[in-house]
């Protein structure tokens, strides 16, 4: 049996270490500050964007949530991104995807100021994020490294296989490992003999979106296993991109759906906000 990434846990400690900093600037004047923006109606963004505010409130940060009508132009929300750019008690700018159609993602991801990008989005963030230079590291992906960490695994040298290479998770995560001295292989949708792939691995990211597709037998015995993936299965339950019963028989460590790197995301965004804010307070920015 393998052991199991709490991602509850580690997440759990790393908000208790940020709620240490979130004080210590305060007592310096400076409050750390995230701003959310929902566009439209969508039940999951509105559940998203109300949990990352109750957690930088849970934390002792400055939240302020904007919430548009799904009718909104692209020219009000680019008036609304530059109001948060300019406004010196907002560190973190965070805009909510999917957007509604009339408005162009990537218009209103570079429009965000870099050193506000909490998310890690701005191609200006993304192309330091690729030439190793210190950046905003979007959420999903860092925790996944952070986890990593925290689990005691060494990357150097190590066969990872990233399954999915989407710009929010796959391609960053495989940046990443890259960084930290992996032999990564990305796979996707065109990957041939995907199972013999992820039979290789001594680490398997799993970041696609198909419910349980990696099955357990692919697991090389020992391997380390990140599941990203979280699939809704009728109303209430969730399982992730990887078969969990099958896989952590072989796995050497392996992170559970839900409780895995979902609590993980939220907290890097925080801890995003955090670094913003300490960043301003230097004037390093
Ligand atoms: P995308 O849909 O953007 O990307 C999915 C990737 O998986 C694509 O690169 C696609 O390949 C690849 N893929 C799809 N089918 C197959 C297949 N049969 N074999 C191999 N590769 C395949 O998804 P995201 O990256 O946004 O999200 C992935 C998963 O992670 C989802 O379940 C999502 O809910 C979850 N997620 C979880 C987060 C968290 O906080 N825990 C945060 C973000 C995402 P191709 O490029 O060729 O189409």
């Amino acid at each position: 049996m393998s052991t199991i990434i709490d991602g509850k846990a580690i997440a759990a400690k790393l908000r208790a270490e940020i709620a240490t900093e979130v004080k210590i600037l305060k007592e310096k004047g400076i409050i750390p500050g995230l701003a959310t923006v929902l566009v439209g109606e969508d039940p999951a963004s509105e559940v998203y964007v109300r949990m990352k505010g109750n957690a930088c409130q849970e934390l002792g940060m400055h939240s302020v949530k904007h919430t548009l009508p799904a009718t909104t132009t692209e020219a009000e929300l680019l008036a609304l991104v530059a109001r948060l750019n300019s406004d010196p008690t907002i560190h973190g700018i965070l805009v909510q995807l999917p957007l509604p159609k009339q408005i162009n993602s990537d218009t209103i991801l570079e429009a965000i100021s870099p050193v506000k990008d909490v998310d890690g989005f701005h191609p200006y963030n993304v192309g330091r994020l690729m030439v190793g230079k210190p950046t905003f590291q979007p959420c999903t992906p860092y925790g996944v490294m952070v986890m990593l960490r925290e689990a005691g695994v060494d990357l150097a040298g190590k066969e990872v296989v990233v399954v999915g290479r989407s710009n929010i998770v796959g391609k960053p995560v495989a940046l990443m490992c890259l960084q930290q001295h992996a032999t990564v292989t990305i796979c996707h949708s065109k990957t041939r003999d995907l199972p013999a792939k992820v039979k290789g691995a001594d680490v398997v990211i799993a970041a696609v979106g198909v419910p349980e597709m990696i099955k357990g037998e692919w697991i090389k015995e020992g391997a380390v296993v990140i599941d990203v993936g979280v699939n809704r299965i009728g109303e209430k339950k969730l399982v992730g991109d990887v078969e969990f019963a099958a896989a952590s028989q072989r796995a050497s460590a392996i992170t559970p759906v839900p409780g895995g790197v979902g609590p993980m995301t939220i907290t890097m965004l925080l801890y995003n906000t955090l670094e913003a804010a300490k960043k301003a307070g230097t004037g390093d920015r």
